[in-house]
């Protein structure tokens, strides 16, 4: 998400990235705008919204809630809960976990928004030890980190989607409705496949994420122990929960939907990130995305956006702003570092890149 290369794509704005096998031809177009892969569903919509209504029905009139909203005070589960509680009259739980390094605005966003469409709403505070370990794991664990710092969010993904599972089951709420969107769903491997090619994709990126999980579980028990917590659960669904990915059945639109949000519900972006459009709620992006600017790859940001591009979703424009204005803040890398209790570690691993990472090896002096 920080520019790390002047090589980008003139159609999608993708940055040459060699360990991600993306390549610029002389005409200055990336692999994938000249050979799009089989990737997100482009669906059939009325017969997937078809789907979603039949599948909510289920759920209709369960008590106390038909359903368990995770909140992040971000666009997506903005519009959801606007389209949930009011286009679909669900009676919904709102649910923001707190992993402890989320910005403020974070919680700022998700009481607003649920006082505005007027539905409750839960804080699930994590353990702060726990917490912390788990993350300076997933930053400094050599065994599993990728060089793009997909690991925090894949990880961290799986757990918050199993915690609201098992927190919904322990009420008695039948359905959780979680906002990743196409790109995040499919990487977790649980996208709705349509074309063979789609299935194989998701065969290979399953059997890869349980090796994945099964070897960081392993390292996780080798120094932690046994963990309390679901780090690492083995599926994201729980027995007796449905899960249902919204975006699965709905057009991913994310400007209409933040102007929507904007409009109806007075929502506003988290602006930590960059002025334009990107509302990350959560501190450990930066951090990630530092790692991948070090590492000069596209992080699955990057993906997500040059896919919506190429979708037609996102307005090359909005997406060249956002680049534009993100900037490294080397004080609030270095801040998360000692709150993460991993100056150590992490001098360690910033030591081979030199004078690139020079200025935040210095801060953590
Ligand atoms: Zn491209």
């Amino acid at each position: 998400m920080f520019r790390y290369t002047k090589d980008i794509c003139r159609l999608c704005g993708l940055q040459h990235d060699p360990f991600h096998k993306v390549t610029l031809n002389d005409d200055r177009i990336c692999s994938l705008c000249a050979n799009p892969l089989p990737g997100t569903a482009t669906g059939d919509w009325p017969t997937l919204e078809h789907a979603f209504s039949t599948r909510i029905e289920r759920a209709r009139g369960a008590r106390p809630y038909d359903g368990l909203l995770m909140l992040s005070g971000g666009k997506d589960s903005a519009y959801l809960s606007d389209m949930l509680k009011n286009k679909y009259r669900l009676n919904i739980l709102g649910l923001v976990i707190d992993i402890g390094y989320e910005y403020p605005e974070t919680f700022a966003n998700a009481r607003a928004l649920a006082e505005r469409i007027d539905i409750p709403y839960e804080i699930f505070r994590q353990d702060d030890e726990i917490m912390r370990r788990y993350y300076r794991f997933l930053f400094t664990e050599q065994a599993i980190v990728q060089p793009d710092g997909g690991q925090v969010c894949l990880f961290c993904g799986r757990f918050l989607i199993h915690t609201a599972c098992d927190f919904a089951r322990r009420l008695g709420i039948p359905m959780v409705f979680s906002g990743h969107n196409p790109d995040q769903i499919f990487l977790m491997g649980e996208s709705i496949h349509q074309t063979p090619e789609q299935e194989i994709l998701v065969d290979f990126l399953m059997e890869t994420l349980n090796e994945e999980t099964e070897k960081a579980l392993r390292l996780w028990r080798r120094w932690h122990g046994e963990p309390e917590l679901p780090l690492f659960p083995d599926s994201l669904h729980v027995d007796g929960v449905e899960l249902l990915f919204p975006f699965q059945y709905f057009p991913y639109r994310p400007e209409v939907m933040i102007k929507q949000a904007r409009e109806r519900l007075n929502w506003q972006p988290i602006k930590r990130f960059s002025k334009t459009y990107i509302a990350s709620g959560c501190r450990l992006v930066k951090l990630w995305a530092f790692m991948a600017f070090l590492n000069k790859t596209n992080s699955y940001v990057d993906f997500e956006f040059c896919n919506q591009i190429r979708g037609g979703s996102l307005s090359p424009d909005t997406a060249r702003q956002f680049y534009e204005q993100a900037e490294i803040d080397f004080e609030e890398l270095a801040e998360l570092i000692r709150e993460l209790d991993m100056v150590e570690a992490m001098k360690e691993i910033l030591s081979p890149y030199g004078d690139r990472a020079e200025t935040l090896v210095r801060m953590l002096a």
